[in-house]
């Protein structure tokens, strides 16, 4: 593309990305929604349009002008009110009409947390702030299911599909979103040292109405309109469902103190909270608050998962398109061999990426129903999690490399995929947290282990590569002594197992034998991207991972 400027001719400039269809040029996301949820598929194809282009930019502008709170009215009423861009409004709406917070709780076709996925996956790629309470407010709903009274009246409201951001009690909206606070000053992984106490206004137990006063110290998406949160009885930490309205119509005691100044998810307003007698149903029985509030983390967890798959998907995307079109010494980037190495290893870790994370998406649907789904749906939620968001900031670096100095400028959208990057991996349960998660696990059910490896062992006839990886995963599982310590190594082994063992079940075949190939042999890889063994085929997994 060349044109005119005033002292030069612009060339050798890649066109623009945006208006890129995300979803139908995506071959490794239609082929995932394909197998297991062909009816979302068009409904996918017009959220991929939006996506690729008026979400893009509202994704700029949601950035670029942060949310601003406002304690009080300019009357001196004390309001607790967040301001964000009309976009960040726009983005929400978006994903809410569509049933991205809420299709697993409407729609019992068989795939439909894969059709979820797939539109958070599409959402983040442009816009990943709008995902945290989007994210919550989904998996509010496993944890409310404890409290079936208050799952009756709130869940409908939860699902509907209408968006309300409006400052206003939940019983005069359409439709709700719900945040989540547990994290203190004192301790984040360690909730049960929460010092928050709620003590019963009448009577005590499940459903019934306490006073909280306490604090807490992440608290994202503050304009939500009810928090799950943890406090101490007298039983025991326990889970409350807090309104920032109370059921008289008058603001509750939930004090918005500031927000925090972040490194990136700049969008989302998080911020810290003061109960001062704040009015909250208990959840679930007293004194099981971190066993009910389990059950919407797991979720979240989950869909950390998909948020830093998505990243990586749209940061090998924007690299592949600007190496097709950019020159260097009179050849284009895409055709350079070490270049075409680069892009071809990236784009394998976003297709792995991808396939353990909509494998767990089976496996969550399916857990009610199979035993094997339900341990692989415990245990895959800690692994994926620790890996795909580990790998997520280093891979998105490699990615921004690819595009020189435009990578490095904030109207490339690289800069904020790199700055979203970290934060996967450290809330809901940082990277430890998530090896003692997977430690627990396989000690509270030793079939745990079992269910794992009969999973990486369906497709171990497929590669002999996988084969020798599982013999040596059995001989490091043999030795139970120091654990600990060997955590993380046991993990990363069982991660890149699972990422195979789905490529080689569903994925295309020749992606799983290059992800094999550059994966298990650690004979044949370099530490960093792109140091590749020879005779893989880079020009056929960049072409399938093109999207423009
Ligand atoms: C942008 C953002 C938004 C957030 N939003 C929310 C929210 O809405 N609601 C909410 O409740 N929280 C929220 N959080 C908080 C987040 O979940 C916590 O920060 C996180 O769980 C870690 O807790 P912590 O900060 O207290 O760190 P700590 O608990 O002090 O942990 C510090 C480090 O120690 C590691 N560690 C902990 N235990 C062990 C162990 N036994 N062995 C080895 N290592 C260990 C952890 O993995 C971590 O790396 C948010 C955080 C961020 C950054």
């Amino acid at each position: 593309m060349t044109s005119s400027a005033e002292t030069h001719e612009v060339f050798n400039q890649p066109p623009f990305f945006e208006g890129t269809e995300l979803f139908s040029l995506d071959t490794p996301l239609k082929e995932a929604v394909a197998r297991e949820a062909e009816w979302a598929l068009s409904k996918l194809d017009a959220y991929g349009k939006r996506a690729g282009s008026e979400m893009m930019e509202q994704g700029f502008l949601a950035n670029e002008n942060k949310p601003v709170y406002h304690c009080h009215d300019r009357f001196g009423h004390r309001i607790n009110q967040v301001d964000f861009h009309p976009a960040y409004h726009q983005l929400m709406a978006a994903t809410i009409n569509e049933g991205g917070h809420s299709i697993p709780w409407t729609d019992n076709r068989k795939g439909s947390y894969t059709a979820r996925a797939a539109i958070m996956y599409l959402h983040n790629q442009v816009e990943a702030g709008t995902c945290c309470p989007l994210t919550m407010t989904f998996a509010s709903v496993a944890a409310l299911r404890h409290q079936p009274d208050l799952a009756k009246e709130w869940e409908p409201l939860i699902t509907s599909g209408v968006y309300d951001p409006s400052n206003k009690p939940w019983f005069e909206k359409q439709g709700v979103t719900i945040g989540m606070a547990m994290t203190e000053k004192q301790g984040g992984t360690d909730v049960r040292a929460n010092t928050t106490t709620a003590t019963a206004i009448e009577n005590e137990g499940p459903g019934q109405l306490y006073r909280l006063t306490g604090h807490k110290w992440f608290c994202s998406a503050p304009m939500c309109d009810a928090f799950l949160t943890l406090a101490q009885t007298e039983k025991g930490l326990s889970c409350f469902l807090l309104p920032r309205w109370k059921k008289d119509g008058t603001l509750n005691e939930f004090y918005v103190q500031r927000l925090k100044n972040k490194l990136g998810n700049l969008a989302n307003a998080s911020s810290e909270v003061e109960y001062r007698g704040a009015e909250a149903w208990m959840v679930g029985q007293e004194g099981r608050g971190v066993a009910t509030i389990i059950d919407m983390v797991a979720l979240t967890r989950f869909d950390c998962m998909v948020g830093s798959s998505a990243i990586m998907r749209q940061a090998v995307s924007q690299a592949i398109h600007h190496c097709s079109y950019r020159q260097v010494f009179g050849k284009t980037l895409i055709d350079q061999p070490i270049m075409q190495g680069v892009l071809a290893d990236l784009a394998l870790e976003s297709e792995a990426a991808l396939a353990i994370t909509m494998r767990l998406a089976t496996a969550l649907e399916n857990q009610q129903q199979d035993q094997h789904e339900a341990r692989l749906a415990r245990i895959v939620t800690a692994i994926g999690k620790y890996w795909i968001c580990k790998r997520a900031p280093f891979m998105i670096n490699e990615a921004q490399e690819c595009l020189g100095g435009a990578g490095y400028v904030e109207e490339s959208i690289l800069p904020r995929l790199y700055r979203e990057a970290p934060v996967n991996s450290i809330w809901e349960g940082s990277g430890n947290v998530q090896c003692l998660d997977v430690l627990r696990a396989l000690q509270k059910d030793p079939d745990t282990l079992t269910a794992v490896q009969t999973e990486i062992g369906k497709a171990a006839d497929k590669h002999p590569l996988l084969a020798n990886w599982l013999d040596s995963i059995q001989s490091e599982m043999v030795n139970q002594e120091d654990m600990l310590p060997r955590s993380r190594l046991i993990v990363e082994k069982l991660a890149v197992a699972l990422q195979a063992s789905a490529l080689l079940q569903d994925g295309d075949s020749k992606i799983a034998d290059a992800f094999c190939q550059t994966r298990l042999d650690p004979q044949s890889r370099g530490q960093l991207f792109g140091a590749l063994p020879a005779g893989i085929d880079c020009q056929y997994i960049i072409e399938r991972n093109k999207l423009a």
